[in-house]
């Protein structure tokens, strides 16, 4: 992945690209190992690229072959969780609301403990920057970029995360990363 980001441009990764199948999926912050990918492995990529200085960051799950029950429903509530956010986002609304939205609907699906990081962060000359979405009082402000990735991760088990970047803008926003698969039936290969 990292070698496909030079050959479109980027100066550089924006961070160690996350590779992850199966269980190590649920671990937010894997690290590659020697785990090898079997023929029905669910794997969660988190990449971005660096380019004239400024940062991307995205999250996708793919699945081989076919999709494990489990993982498809989950897959729906993190889609869901990520949409609901994604529909609030114009100026003017108090930016902790976005994380708040998602995670209520994560919780009524009960699976709010299992969702044990922040909505998303700002995104620009950092990979992590300001506004931070969780608990956040500030508003939305036009301009703004910031990423969306709500996760359930069940230890031992698998995760799934999905995330994109937007951009707010003067009505609602922009998704940056529209242009990458997320549709449940797309990511099988
Ligand atoms: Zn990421
Ligand atoms: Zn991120």
């Amino acid at each position: 992945m990292d070698y496909y980001l030079r050959l479109a441009g980027a100066e550089n990764s924006a961070f160690g690209t996350i590779v992850a199948a199966d269980e190590r999926a649920s671990l937010p912050h894997a690290r590659p190992t020697d785990k090898i990918i079997t023929p029905h492995s669910a794997v969660l990529f988190d990449w971005g690229a660096c380019c004239q200085s400024y940062c991307s960051d995205l999250t996708r799950v793919v699945f081989l072959g076919k999709i494990p029950p489990l993982l498809k429903k989950l897959y729906r509530i993190v889609a869901e969780a990520q949409q609901r956010a994604i529909d609030l986002i114009k100026p003017g609304l108090p930016i902790g609301r976005l994380d708040k939205t998602a995670r209520a609907f994560i919780q009524k699906k009960g699976y709010g403990k299992y969702f044990g990081h922040g909505l998303g962060h700002g995104i620009g000359r950092q990979g992590h920057e300001a506004p931070r979405l969780k608990g956040n009082k500030n508003k939305l402000q036009p301009g703004m970029v910031m990423t969306i990735e709500p996760g359930i991760y069940l230890p031992g088990q698998g995760g799934i995360r999905i995330e994109d970047m937007v951009l707010v803008t003067e009505t609602g926003c922009e998704l940056l990363t529209a242009s990458v698969p997320k549709k449940l039936e797309e990511m099988v290969l």
